[in-house]
C-alpha cells in the first residue's frame, strides 16, 4: 500500500498525469506512461473530470499503471456531480481492474450545475466521499490540501479544521495543491502538525516551462506567483528554450529545499511531459 512507502523512505516520489482529451493524444499516453515509469516513481496519479466525465479514461490509464508497469497507481475521483450509484459504479470498476487507491475529492462546481443540484449533491465534502469509500469498499484514499487555503474556506483555521475531518474520515496521505513559494508548504505544514494532522504531505510541485501555464493552469489553482518566478518569466518572455531551462531549474531548487526540511513526498505534476521531470530529477 502507498502509505507503508512513507515509512520506508523519504521524501517519496510521486507523479500526477492526465488523460489527454483527443484519441491521438491518448493513444500516445501509454508511451509517456513508460517514459515516467523509467524514473522510477512510488506511485504515479491520474486526474479526472470534474463532473466524472471521462472517468474511463482516468481509469483505462491508471490500470496501464498498475497492471502493466506494475507502479502504485493513484486515480483520482471527483463527486460533486456524482450520485451514490455513480460512485459505486466506478469504484467497483476501480476494484475490478485491482487498483487500490483513490485520491477522493470534492471537485469544482461545473459551471452548468444549477444552485438546486449543488445543493443536494449527494457528498457535500471530499470527507464524506472518503467515508464512504472506506465503509463500502476496499480502496485506499488519499487527499487534498491547500498550502495557499481553499479559496472556498474563510481562513487557513477553518481549512485546516476541515482537513482535519478528512483525515479522520479515513485518508491515508495528503497530496498539496501546487505552489512556488516553499515557506507558504513548510507554514501550512507547522500550522497542519499544530491542528493534530499527523499524515504524510507531500508536496504538489509544478514546473513552470511555458509562460502560457501561468494564464492557464495556475490561475485555476490560485496558487501565488512570487516575485522570483514572475521576473523569471518577464526575464525569458521572449525566449522560450531559456524559459523552459530556468523553469526546470527553479523546480528542482524547490524541490532541494524541500528535501533539507525533511518533506514526506515530492509530487511533481508532470503535464505529462516525462522529459522536463527527468531532467528535473537529474538536477537533484
Ligand atoms: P473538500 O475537501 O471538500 O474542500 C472544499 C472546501 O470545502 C474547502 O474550502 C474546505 O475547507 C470546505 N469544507 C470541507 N469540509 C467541510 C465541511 N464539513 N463543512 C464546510 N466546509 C467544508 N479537480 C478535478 O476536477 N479533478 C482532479 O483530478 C483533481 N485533482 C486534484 C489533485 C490535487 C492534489 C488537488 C490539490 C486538487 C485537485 N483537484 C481536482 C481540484 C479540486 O477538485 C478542487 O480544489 C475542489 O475545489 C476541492 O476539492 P477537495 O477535495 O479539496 O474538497
Amino acid at each position: 500500500m502507498i502509505k507503508d512507502i512513507f515509512n520506508e523512505k523519504k521524501p517519496t516520489l510521486s507523479f500526477e498525469v492526465f488523460p489527454p482529451k483527443k484519441e491521438d493524444d491518448f493513444a500516445n499516453a501509454f508511451a509517456v506512461m513508460d517514459k515516467l515509469a523509467v524514473l522510477k516513481p512510488d506511485f504515479i496519479s491520474v486526474t479526472y473530470g470534474a463532473g466524472g466525465s471521462k472517468s474511463k479514461r482516468t481509469l483505462e490509464i491508471a490500470s496501464y499503471i498498475q497492471n502493466q508497469l506494475h507502479i502504485n497507481a493513484l486515480a483520482h475521483m471527483t463527486c460533486v456531480g456524482s450520485k451514490k450509484e455513480d460512485i459505486d459504479a466506478v469504484a467497483a470498476q476501480m476494484e475490478k481492474e485491482d487498483l487500490k487507491h483513490v485520491l477522493a475529492l470534492r471537485g469544482d462546481r461545473p459551471a452548468d450545475m444549477s444552485d438546486e443540484q449543488y445543493n443536494s449533491r449527494a457528498f457535500a465534502h471530499a470527507s464524506d466521499l472518503i467515508a464512504y469509500l472506506k465503509e463500502t469498499t476496499s480502496l485506499h484514499a488519499a487527499g487534498a490540501c491547500y498550502p495557499e487555503k481553499h479559496f472556498e474556506a474563510k481562513s487557513m483555521e477553518e481549512d485546516l479544521q476541515h482537513l482535519k475531518e478528512k483525515c479522520e474520515a479515513g485518508a491515508e496521505f495528503l497530496i498539496t495543491q501546487l505552489f512556488f513559494d516553499n515557506d507558504s508548504f513548510l507554514r501550512f505544514r507547522e500550522a497542519a502538525r499544530k491542528a493534530g494532522i499527523t499524515l504524510p504531505i507531500c508536496a504538489g510541485i509544478m514546473p513552470i516551462t511555458t509562460a502560457k501555464q501561468i494564464g492557464t493552469t495556475v490561475s485555476l489553482s490560485g496558487s501565488a506567483v512570487p516575485k522570483k518566478m514572475a521576473d523569471m518569466i518577464a526575464a525569458y518572455a521572449d525566449n522560450p528554450a531559456d524559459l523552459r531551462k530556468a523553469g526546470i531549474e527553479y523546480a528542482a531548487e524547490q524541490i532541494r529545499g524541500l528535501k533539507a526540511e525533511g518533506v514526506d513526498g515530492i509530487h511533481i505534476y508532470t503535464m505529462n511531459r516525462p522529459k522536463v521531470a527527468a531532467e528535473i530529477l537529474d538536477l537533484i
